[in-house]
């Protein structure tokens, strides 16, 4: 069978070279006789693996040393809860802006164990943008301001970094590594690797050093950001294939993409096929605000739940997989990560214009 074009949001599309050359070494390694799989995790032949990969990472995204990079397991979710545990330590207070479900998620984890106050919210709009801080809710004793940059659901992403004086925590799950992010501007950054940067398994946690300082003393040590970054994430077993994927990933973005900048480019020109048809339908009509629109997860919808399964079930037909939208929401979802390759998205365009021309 050929090689579908998949838009599932997460787990997603990997690039071809990646999977190759996965392949390619899945038996053996380098000349050591084994697989990666296989390795201890403290052999001298993984921790080259681990420590290319955070070198790597960190050189992609410009990651300075006053970070940490921690490769964790537990998904987005685990980190809904580790954050307020870590880091709502020391006025036991945090804002969060409400734009979608994750966010809305991470807001009620953390108000388990502190004082979680939200600070703008887009429910009312059925989350179609991405609101606005009410500076004048902002707590001035906030131990962090908590933003999801790219909500996955409802294929809206913030443009720009928001101004904040706590530090900015961020769920960045399904944008890391889609474009050049300005780290120092955040104190947290932290996503599942499955959907931009490799496969389930693993979570990365990019964290000022100087914040790892507030983990309480008495954290279970699996919990806790500080005895985790003096591991380097070798507290106990990470996940170590995930990790050699994510290296894999970060090679073919530096040497076949050319790196961030160049990554970027293409995004917004194979996000600009989609948007631009949508734009001129009259048939399909997109989700997001125009002023919010996420790079990554394109949502729209006809205006009949009957026929967007429809489209859905027939796009299949086209190996154009994974388009129903989140089963919260509905609609027709479009998950564009770096893996998908333009000629995806240019299929799934012109299956759009013939599905309308056929429906409308
Ligand atoms: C997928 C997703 C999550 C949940 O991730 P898990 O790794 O499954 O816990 C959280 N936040 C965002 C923005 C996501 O896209």
């Amino acid at each position: 069978m050929p090689r579908v074009f998949n838009f599932s949001a997460g787990p997603s599309m990997l690039p071809l070279p990646v999977l190759e050359k996965a392949k390619e070494e899945l038996l053996e390694h380098g000349a050591c006789g084994q697989s990666v799989m296989e390795m201890s995790h403290r052999s001298k032949e993984y921790l080259s693996v681990i420590e290319g990969c955070e070198t790597k990472l960190r050189s992609v995204l410009g990651i300075n040393d006053n970070y940490s990079v921690l490769f964790l397991q537990g998904g987005a979710w685990t980190q809904f809860a580790l954050l307020p545990m870590n880091l709502m330590t020391v006025n036991g207070a945090a804002d969060f802006v409400l734009s979608g479900y994750w966010a809305q998620k991470a807001y009620f984890e953390a108000k388990k164990f502190g004082k979680a106050n939200a600070v703008a919210s887009s429910e009312s709009d059925s989350f179609s943008h991405i609101p606005e801080i009410e500076r004048a809710k902002l707590n001035p004793k906030a131990d962090y301001l908590h933003i999801c940059y790219n909500n996955t659901i409802y294929g809206t992403e913030y443009q720009s970094i928001p101004e904040s004086i706590a530090p900015l925590a961020a769920d960045v799950s399904s944008m890391l590594l889609s474009q050049p992010l300005d780290i120092s501007k955040f104190g947290v950054l932290y996503g599942g690797a499955q959907k931009n940067m490799g496969i389930a398994g693993l979570t990365v946690v990019i964290i000022q050093k100087s914040l790892t300082e507030r983990s309480p003393h008495n954290l279970p040590s699996m919990f806790s950001y500080k005895e985790q970054g003096d591991a380097g994430s070798m507290f106990n077993t990470p996940p170590t294939f995930a990790v050699y994927m994510l290296s894999l990933v970060l090679d073919w973005l530096m040497d076949e993409i050319g790196g961030l900048e160049a990554m970027y480019e293409i995004n917004r020109e194979k996000a600009a096929v989609i948007y631009d048809y949508l734009d001129e339908s009259r048939f399909f009509r997109p989700v997001a605000r125009k002023d919010s629109r996420s790079l990554m997860n394109i949502c729209f919808v006809t205006g009949s739940k009957d026929t967007d399964l429809l489209f859905c079930d027939e796009a299949k037909k086209r190996g154009l997989l994974n388009l129903a939208g989140h089963r919260l929401v509905g609609g027709v979802r479009a998950s564009v990560y770096n893996a998908m390759p333009i000629e995806g998205v240019r299929a799934l365009r012109d299956f759009m214009r013939e599905f309308e021309k056929e429906h409308a």
